[in-house]
């Protein structure tokens, strides 16, 4: 089976083709596909804009797709960033920026009240239907940035029970307990399902 992955975010598509390795699935990214733009992330869930990526990717190329929206949702800010997580600090911010902004935002808030949570939506579609899968990765904004490895906000988040920031994890030991593997995982489950019915 072929699948594209429907994300311009390399960190993104690397972390799920490493999640797909081992699958009899042909991983194809847009870099196959270079003509395709993304629709607008206009819409005011994870999910609906995961589906409105896969959506727009299966009719540019008539492959299965699969989409991931994803973002950190902090206790203290109701919610923000959200599904503004990518352009937090701004259009162009960088990784950086947007922590720093984090970091500046909650530097009042105590570390009990500093819980948040990463959520990844990955939305699939093929010539049969469609179906949304969700993962989620518990922990709290840490009071400054730790560690070099993964993207986004990983060098701020701290993971529950583990208390290292996922920026501090190997990309292995991150995809073993990641939001994104977590709906990977259901993905998976019911992709097998199917195909046994
Ligand atoms: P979008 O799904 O393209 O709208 O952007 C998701 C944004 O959420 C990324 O640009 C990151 O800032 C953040 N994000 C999503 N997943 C992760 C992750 O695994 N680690 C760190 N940041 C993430």
């Amino acid at each position: 089976m072929k699948l594209v992955i429907a994300t311009k975010n390399r960190s993104k598509a690397r972390e799920l083709g490493e999640l797909l390795k081992g699958l009899a699935i042909v991983v194809l990214s847009l870099s196959d596909f270079p003509a395709i733009t993304l629709p607008p992330e206009d819409a005011t869930t994870f999910r609906e804009n995961a589906l409105k990526k896969a959506r727009s990717v299966f009719e540019a190329t008539g492959l299965p797709s699969l989409a991931d929206d994803s973002g950190l949702v902090v206790d203290a800010l109701d919610g923000a960033p959200g599904i503004y997580s990518a352009r937090y600090a701004g259009e162009s911010a960088t990784d950086e920026d947007n922590c720093r902004k984090l970091l500046a935002e909650l530097a009042d808030v105590a570390p009990e009240k500093r819980t948040a949570r990463f959520v990844c939506a990955l939305a699939y579609k093929d010539e049969r239907g469609e179906e949304v899968f969700d993962g989620e990765l518990r922990g709290r904004i840490a009071a400054s940035a730790r560690g070099e490895n993964g993207f986004g906000y990983d060098p701020v988040f701290e993971i529950e029970g583990l208390w290292r920031t996922s920026a501090e994890l190997s990309g292995d030991e991150k995809n073993a307990i990641s939001h994104r593997a977590k709906a990977l995982k259901r993905f998976q489950t019911w992709l097998a399902g199917r195909q046994l019915g």
